[in-house]
């Protein structure tokens, strides 16, 4: 009966996934640092994991730390490298679509002396490289712009702003967790220094979180969480040893089926607008002229509120904004790209994944019809004529 087209808001765990992680609750269950055989069985597993991981992003092994989320590494990354750094410059430049786990993490940091400038973006979600530019100065220190947005899909030119920047001395770090899975993602190719992904945006559990962090910084970066020396001494605290090997299994995957699940998801991306857009009027996809991952679809639908178009059309998972927003007023992703605030509220995010299947799309846009032609009927914003 239910449709879900939340992908970007959680991912069910693979059920590949799932089977791997079993052994490490049960007989597998030895503390990696221990040093008899048992822990070194595990020791070599969570190593193994880092390399199946590093593979999928063309990174070294000892490049990959394990955090607790998605949000843990982008504090990591900022927090991190601003505090170390602080005796160079205090000047951050992030965009103002960023996740709130980039957001908030900048805006705490201007309570300690950190100066933060907030790039706008164009109509489509993107950011202007001549733009950026024009605020790097001598104090610059970090530079954190995500690949993929959250609740738009558009991917900004982050290796247009990397070989900007090739020879400044300012740190570049990444928000991957919407492109992982949807996109080939190499980290010597972005250019990047840091990089954050989230094990249950791509099939694996809630609660692990990837941070890449390139060699050269590995002894500079201040870890958030002191105590024993794990993750190089980056993240103290005994490891969450069933999530990781869950996680490797999760990367493997994706090494394996990216390129035929990218065409497959894009499909269903595509019909589902195609239908929406032909089906419903006044409707429009947001940041549709931006190039964008493969599995995101933001629908402004004049003239009706998204969150009742939810309610109205309970049988289909979407978001409102973003799951994280939903209950913080309107996007804050739309309204930097100036979309008119009435389209705002009337906007709802659509994101597809592995066990979405093309046949759902004709009745989800079918239920989405219906819904929004009783909404409409009772709008004083629309013209009925
Ligand atoms: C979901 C998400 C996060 C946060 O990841 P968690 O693992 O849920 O903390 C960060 N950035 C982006 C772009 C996200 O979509």
């Amino acid at each position: 009966m239910t449709i879900y087209f939340d992908n970007s808001a959680t991912t069910p765990v693979d059920p590949r996934v799932y089977e791997a992680m079993i052994p490490y609750f049960k007989d597998k269950y030895a503390n990696p640092s221990s040093i008899h055989k048992l822990g070194r069985i595990i020791k070599e597993d969570i190593n193994s994991a880092r390399a199946r991981i590093a593979s999928l992003i063309n990174a070294d092994e000892d490049e990959i730390i394990f955090t607790g989320s998605g949000s843990e590494s982008d504090n990591l990354a900022i927090k991190g490298i601003a505090f170390a750094r602080k005796h160079k410059g205090n000047h951050i430049i992030t965009s103002s679509i960023e996740h709130k786990a980039v957001l908030q993490t900048c805006k705490w940091l201007e309570n300690y002396g950190f100066e933060v400038t907030y790039l706008p973006v164009d109509k489509d979600g993107l950011v202007n490289v001549d733009e950026l530019r024009s605020h790097i100065k001598s104090t610059t220190i970090l530079i954190s712009i995500m690949l993929a947005n959250n609740e738009i899909g558009t991917l900004q030119p982050i290796s247009e702003i990397t070989e900007l920047v090739k020879n400044k001395n300012i740190v570049v770090h990444t928000d991957a967790v919407q492109a992982a899975g949807k996109m080939t993602i190499d980290v010597a190719e972005l250019g990047v220094d840091l990089l954050t992904f989230s094990g249950h945006k791509i099939y694996a559990p809630k609660g692990i979180g990837v941070l890449y962090i390139s060699d050269f910084l590995k002894d500079e970066i201040i870890p958030l969480i002191h105590g024993g020396g794990h993750e190089f001494g980056l993240r103290a605290g005994t490891e969450n040893v069933p999530y990781i090997i869950g996680l490797a299994t999760a990367c493997d995957i994706i090494g394996e089926e990216l390129n035929t699940e990218m065409q497959r998801i894009k499909e269903i991306r595509d019909k589902f607008e195609s239908l929406i857009l032909r089906n419903i009027s006044d409707t429009y996809v947001n940041g549709y002229n931006a190039p964008r991952i493969c599995n995101i679809s933001n629908i402004a639908f004049k003239y009706i509120e998204g969150e009742a178009l939810m309610v109205y059309a309970s049988d289909i998972c979407c978001s409102a904004g973003s799951a994280c927003t939903s209950d913080e007023g309107p996007s804050h992703v739309l309204k930097a790209m100036n979309i008119d605030p009435i389209d705002i509220h009337g906007s709802l995010r659509f994101s597809f994944g592995r066990f979405n299947k093309i046949e759902e799309v004709g009745r989800a846009v079918e239920i989405i019809k219906e819904s929004v032609s009783k909404l409409r009927e009772f709008s004083p914003l629309y013209n009925k004529e």
